[in-house]
């Protein structure tokens, strides 16, 4: 690999053993296998969509294709050649020279700095944020969760129990009661996602410390509010979590007291019917404007008319940003941010449960 060349190369060129001589810096680990065909068409995608400026649509088409049926990153990089017909060498040359553009690893002299390097020395790591339906919708009961933190804490709300239950429950009861047409995908995709984070730990390791439930216990309480909005609407996502009869007529009791009281809280905080807040906005940045933006109505679009149904009394912002991390409810900044990382988390999570 071309890293391995350019070690060799150096330790080469420094005089043996010389006491006068400095010790070459410290090389960066990297740990990059182009022998691994996903691994190779990442780098072959900045190759020929940044490099040789191929249209994207046609070098993303290519190698959704080719990374499955060549094994080796070797072949894949030698189908590429000749689809895209560039002399052999010449791109063989190009990956190498990209090779490292992933990587998370100091620039190394003479390849294409690490992309992580770029925006580390403007402040910012983008990781663009792939488009998916099921990401979009986990996120949004995600927003509207950070979005409950901020409603407690602009609008002064009691905290009479866990604030990170009634966070949850916030942001389910939104989605029955403002947001029907979306509730039935968004909760169940939640739902979906906090099972599969319940799975990887062993079920006798499930805590039941701190201040967030367990994952499995989240997921079954937000199926719960469900059910106790409408039994037959979300019948499917309380089969999700396995409830029986009994537990659901229990939730419809319950979860009726809950409903009720974020109605009765809420109405006082609302903008008058057909009016929006002007207090509040939505950004999104390059890594995460196609995702935020994608489908009908847009992620962008449903949080907007949450969080403008609100009477806020100072500019509240959700931010989506390409960035590490999970998201947050920032009190001083009276921003939500939501990085770009936690949605390719639930991307991930999206493929996971579709196979
Ligand atoms: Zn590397
Ligand atoms: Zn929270």
């Amino acid at each position: 690999m071309g890293w391995q060349v350019l070690a060799s190369a150096q330790e080469a060129a420094a005089p043996a053993a010389s006491e006068q001589q400095p010790q070459p810096p410290a090389l960066p680990v990297c740990v990059i296998d182009l022998r691994l065909p996903g691994v190779m068409s990442d780098i072959l995608s900045n190759v020929l969509i940044r490099g040789e400026q191929r249209p994207e649509s046609e070098v993303n088409a290519f190698l959704e294709e080719a990374k499955l049926s060549h094994p080796r990153g070797e072949d894949l990089r030698k189908a590429a050649a000749d689809h895209f017909k560039i002399d052999q060498k010449r791109l063989e040359e190009l990956v190498e020279f990209w090779g490292h553009v992933n990587c998370k690893h100091a620039a190394i002299p003479g390849y294409a700095i690490p992309d992580a390097v770029v925006s580390a020395a403007t402040g910012e790591r983008l990781i663009p944020v792939t488009v998916s339906a099921f990401a979009a919708d986990v996120t949004l009961h995600v927003v509207l969760h950070e979005l409950g933190h901020a409603v407690i804490r602009e609008f002064d709300l009691m905290v009479l129990g866990n604030e990170e239950t009634m966070a949850d429950a916030f942001a389910t009861h939104m989605l029955t009661e403002y947001f029907p047409e979306r509730a039935h995908a968004v909760i169940a995709a939640l739902v979906t996602s906090l099972m599969i984070e319940a799975d990887e730990v062993p079920r006798n390791e499930w805590t039941v410390r701190g201040e967030h439930d367990n994952d499995a216990r989240r997921a079954y309480q937000i199926a719960a509010l469900a059910i106790a909005a409408d039994e037959r609407k979300y019948a499917s996502i309380a089969a999700m979590v396995g409830m029986s009869e009994r537990e659901i007529g229990s939730a419809l009791d319950y979860g009726a007291d809950i409903h009720r009281a974020w109605r009765r809280t809420l109405a006082p905080l609302l903008m008058p019917a057909g009016k929006e807040s002007t207090e509040a906005r939505v950004r999104a940045d390059d890594a995460t404007q196609a995702f935020v933006d994608a489908g009908e109505p847009s992620l962008r679009s449903t949080v907007e008319s949450a969080i403008k149904r609100f009477d806020w009394h100072s500019q509240v912002t959700v931010d989506f940003v390409g960035g590490d991390g999970g998201a947050a409810w920032n009190r001083s900044k009276r921003t939500i941010k939501v990085n770009g990382e936690y949605i390719g988390r639930f991307f991930a999570q999206g493929v996971e449960a579709e196979a």
